[in-house]
């Protein structure tokens, strides 16, 4: 990033901007290079004018929630990674049981907020890192609820700085998967929830909780599961069939617990995760004639890598 850029950023944003920041430290992976800036919007005029800057500039952006999904390269990333985790934390219910959430909240809070309130739904992705940015951009899903069911609106920044809602019948969600555009940055989004037992609630929390702590490897550094689960097998069992638990490539390892994580066990590169990534699909591929797609995101890594990865 050339001096010249750097003094307009520096000009145009009041919150915090850290340049040749690691990425490692933004990744639960704790896996990637420096990104050329990263930066903190301390509201939403400040996220606008970064945004116009970019645009006008042709800088490549990059959003991130809480880096719970995505693997970044060794290289970095050239261009501007914007986080809303920091100063887009504002949450609200209704007492008619409307949740609006700023995307910086954590997932973890908005569960435990609308069972406060006594809204049933949410508390089954109870355990799943990340923000509600995040959440909402991936439709993450849990034991058959997925949080996308709830949805009602969300607000969005285009990259021409353009403020946009859309509703639920503007964007389709299906597994790990929305149709919200690549390049405009959700900044807030708001739920409907009906009222329950808050005894059931809780017990159905705590039922996913036991559930998650029995079969994935937690308090580990990883990216939850590589790989979408195909129509008819889930991953993690392909995975197994192929002996591939315990598994090793540098400081990477295939989870001995779940195979369909890869675990950071000691200094991993993200070359480590690429390799084991890339062993999995071949074998898998011979195996059971399935090409397993990949649930993470990629970011800063060149074409060749991309694809052979088959990453779309
Ligand atoms: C141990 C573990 C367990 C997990 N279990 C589950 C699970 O059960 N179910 C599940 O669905 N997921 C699971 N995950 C994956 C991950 O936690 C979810 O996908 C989570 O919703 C990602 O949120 P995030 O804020 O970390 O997003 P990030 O990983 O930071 O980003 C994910 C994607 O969303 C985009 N994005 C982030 N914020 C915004 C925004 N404000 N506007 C536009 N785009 C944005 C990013 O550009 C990226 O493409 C797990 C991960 C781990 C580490």
């Amino acid at each position: 990033m050339n001096s010249k850029i750097i003094h307009q950023i520096n000009k145009v944003v009041m919150g915090e901007i850290l340049f040749d920041e690691p990425m490692k430290n933004h990744t639960t992976f704790g896996i990637g290079g420096p990104a050329s800036c990263f930066v903190h919007p301390q509201d939403t005029n400040d996220l606008i004018n970064l945004l116009k800057l970019a645009y006008e500039q042709n800088l490549p952006v990059f959003f991130i929630g809480s880096g719970s999904n995505i693997l970044v390269s060794d290289d970095g990333f050239d261009g501007i990674v914007i986080s809303l985790k920091k100063n887009f934390s504002n949450l609200e219910i209704t007492k008619t049981g409307e949740i609006s959430a700023e995307s910086g909240v954590l997932l973890g809070h908005l569960v435990n907020q609308a069972i406060n309130a006594g809204l049933k739904g949410m508390e089954n992705l109870a355990g799943i890192p990340g923000t509600v940015g995040g959440a909402i951009k991936m439709n993450a899903s849990a034991y058959g609820y997925e949080i996308s069911r709830e949805f009602i609106s969300a607000e969005v920044i285009s990259m021409s700085g353009e403020r946009k809602s859309y509703s639920s019948k503007d964007i389709s969600f299906s597994y790990r998967h929305s149709t919200f555009n690549e390049n405009e940055i959700i900044i807030s989004t708001k739920f409907k929830c009906k009222f329950g037992s808050q005894t059931r609630i809780k017990y159905q929390k705590q039922k996913v909780s036991e559930k998650r702590r029995a079969s994935q490897p937690l308090g580990v550094r990883s990216a939850g599961s590589i790989f979408k689960n195909p129509p008819h097998s889930p991953a993690g069992y392909l995975i197994d069939k192929a002996n591939f638990k315990g598994i090793k490539h540098g400081g990477a390892e295939i989870s001995t617990k779940h195979a369909n994580f890869i675990i950071n066990n000691n200094n991993a590169s993200s070359e480590d995760v690429i390799h084991l990534i890339s062993k999995i699909q071949n074998v898998v591929s011979d195996n059971d004639n399935i090409k397993l797609e990949l649930e993470i995101k990629l970011l800063g890594f060149s074409n060749d890598i991309m694809e052979k990865l088959k990453y779309v």
